[in-house]
């Protein structure tokens, strides 16, 4: 048996549009007997409810099989003082955290959603907030740096663009916090006790989650859905192990990489 992380957005649905077979394919895995973890960049709804969109979806999951960023912030950053630039829904998960607008241990920017909510939270008045408090010496974080996500729109900018911005006008590096961290695919393994060696990735983003998933020595499968983009994956270093039009070709595709040995016993 296999452990496999999958990603959640491009993979399982585009826009809560769940992907043609990937309902199938997840009770499937789930079916002959492998590990699923899935793992979310997710930043902009707190984990029930998006939990509760998958299954609403048809996707069998429990809560605790979501693996989220704000967890990994409430984890990352318990006890300290916090100015949180982040979608309103998650400030629930953000639990431990002494949410605060100055003196702060840390910054912390969140993901985009597709509302007019970014335009709020990183606004000049909040992004100067940020700019001055580390500049007084506050470590950067961020839920992930993501440049654009895959909506049924087409592509928007996510809020990787304002990490940038503020990581170039303080001359601070910001710390990821999501995925490709590899205290994030670390988080996964940990709670699949997994073997790295004889887990999958399966994923639309081969710059970040391929290139995240290999430096533990994972297996990596890409989908030709989401965000996957022909071009990316031309110039793909490293490439992925397998490449799939969709997440409802890979169980085969996994049960015939495991007949050939990969993750015998
Ligand atoms: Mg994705």
């Amino acid at each position: 048996m296999a452990c496999i992380l999958l990603d959640v957005d491009g993979v399982l649905h585009v826009s809560g549009e769940p992907i043609p077979g990937s309902v199938e394919a997840v009770a499937e895995l789930r079916a002959s007997g492998h590990s699923l973890r899935f793992v979310t960049n997710n930043s902009t709804r707190p984990r029930a409810r998006l939990a509760e969109e998958l299954r609403a979806m048809g996707f069998a999951l429990d809560d605790a099989e979501l693996q989220t960023t704000p967890g990994a912030a409430a984890r990352e950053l318990a006890g300290k003082r916090v100015l949180a630039l982040v979608m309103e829904a998650i400030v629930p998960d953000l639990e431990g955290l002494e949410l605060v607008g100055h003196d702060v241990d840390a910054v912390l920017i969140g993901g985009c959603d597709e509302t007019l909510e970014p335009n709020q939270v990183f606004s000049y008045m909040n992004m100067a907030r940020a700019f001055s408090e580390i500049r007084m010496g506050a470590s950067l974080y961020c839920l992930h740096k993501n440049t654009w996500w895959q909506t049924s729109r087409g592509p928007m900018l996510d809020s990787g663009a304002y990490v940038a911005g503020l990581e170039y006008a303080t001359g601070v590096e910001a710390i990821v916090l999501g995925k490709p961290s590899p205290s994030y695919f670390a988080a996964a393994l940990d709670a699949l006790e997994a073997e790295p060696e004889l887990t999958w990735m399966v994923t639309d983003d081969v710059e970040a989650d391929v290139r995240g998933a290999r430096l533990f020595g994972m297996r990596t499968a890409l989908v030709r859905t989401g965000k996957f983009r022909p071009e990316t994956l031309e110039r793909a270093d490293p490439a992925p192990d397998i490449v799939v039009s969709s997440l409802g070709q890979f169980p085969s595709l996994l049960e015939e990489a495991l007949s050939e040995g990969f993750g015998a016993p």
